[in-house]
């Protein structure tokens, strides 16, 4: 584990000289991106600083409610502002994330920026563009790491309401509502604190895992139906779903958020794909129970990356291709995925 008080001095001296803080999540960003930023601002505003919200794109919806996500500014609709704000900032703050491509179209912006910047994330394997990167991988989320931070530099643990449903949002969604990942005694500790604070679970929960439309299910249960292939000999299975699939059912963006997990539990079945056909590429999404390294897996094939057990990654071509190409390197990997578990 990471010991970050010898970070404390440093980031305190950054976030009490800068005028202008900029947090920025990742692209499609999920509940700890999210959970992560505005856990950060709402402890830097009660501190009376001028911190401002940017996301390379648009929230899903069930991440809409949360409080200060309306002052999010998203780079892919509101560009002006968006380099203005990257501009005019003295710092900024990556969370969530460790390589530049997750910036999207900020990338260069934030990459010519002249401000400080400081990376916080719990991913394996960070690129270096930050002056200071600190890096938890064994953390279970962005938001954990976040609060240890703000508690080391607040000289004692912060509560207040939006900040603690803030962190709460990221721990429940980066460990599936504490089904996977890497969370810890420590991480249900702080747990503790928050329900004894009076966060309202049942209501965060609902709002995050009972708040899709009804063709997000009906979607589901076609892609469980017809787009789901199981490979027992190789302990995998994988969905695929065409534009064409995702139009027919009024996809909206983030529908097909856990399809990838579903698969998963499946008795003997320790590894699973999702592939999505996007314009002129194809989004992979990877999950395994186990030891099989998914991470490696989207790194090696799919320029991606991730987690042991959760990983993403992309392939530009079309989607028949993509499979083809998908089935060849798990096959490839037939020795790893039944050594896996
Ligand atoms: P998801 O499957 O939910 O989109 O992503 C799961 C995890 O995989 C994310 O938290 C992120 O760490 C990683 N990931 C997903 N897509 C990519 C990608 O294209 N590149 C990299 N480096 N990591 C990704
Ligand atoms: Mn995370």
């Amino acid at each position: 584990m990471l010991d970050i008080s010898k970070y404390t001095k440093e980031l305190f001296k950054l976030f009490s000289t800068s005028g202008n803080i900029l947090l920025i999540c990742h692209i499609n960003p999920d509940g700890d991106a999210v959970g992560s930023q505005l856990a950060l601002y709402h402890y830097l505003k009660s501190k009376g600083k001028n911190a401002a919200l940017l996301s390379p794109n648009n929230l899903q919806e069930f991440l809409k409610w949360m409080d200060g996500a309306g002052e999010i500014t998203v780079f892919t609709r509101n560009r002006k502002k968006a380099i203005k704000l990257i501009r005019e900032a003295d710092l900024i703050v990556m969370l969530d994330f460790n390589q530049k491509n997750r910036l999207g179209e900020a990338e260069k912006h934030v990459i010519n920026s002249k401000a400080k910047r400081i990376i916080i994330d719990h991913h394996l394997d960070s690129q270096d563009f930050a002056d200071i990167i600190i890096s938890d991988p064994s953390q279970c989320s962005t938001a954990e790491l976040v609060h240890e931070i703000v508690s080391l530099m607040n000289g004692k643990p912060f509560m207040s309401k939006p900040y603690a449903e803030s962190l709460y949002v990221g721990i429940i969604t980066d460990t599936g509502n504490f089904e996977h990942g890497a969370y810890t005694g420590k991480t249900l500790r702080i747990i503790a604190d928050l329900l004894e604070f009076g966060i309202e679970k049942e209501r965060i929960f609902n709002l995050i895992y009972n708040n899709f439309s009804a063709d997000r299910i009906k979607l589901m249960g076609f892609a469980l139906n017809q787009r789901m292939i199981v490979l027992p000999e190789l302990m995998s299975a994988y969905i695929y779903l065409t534009k064409d699939d995702l139009n027919n059912y009024s996809n909206i963006k983030g529908d097909t958020e856990g399809f990838v997990n579903l698969p998963l539990s499946i008795k003997g079945i320790n590894f699973s794909t999702l592939l999505i056909e996007k314009d002129n590429y194809v989004k992979l999404s990877f999950r395994s129970k186990g030891q099989f390294a998914v991470n490696e897996f989207a790194a090696r094939y799919f320029a991606g990356g991730g987690h042991l057990n959760a990983s993403g990654g992309e392939y530009f071509d079309t989607l028949d291709n993509t499979i083809g190409y998908f089935l060849k390197v798990l096959k490839e990997n037939t020795g790893k995925l039944k050594n896996g578990n």
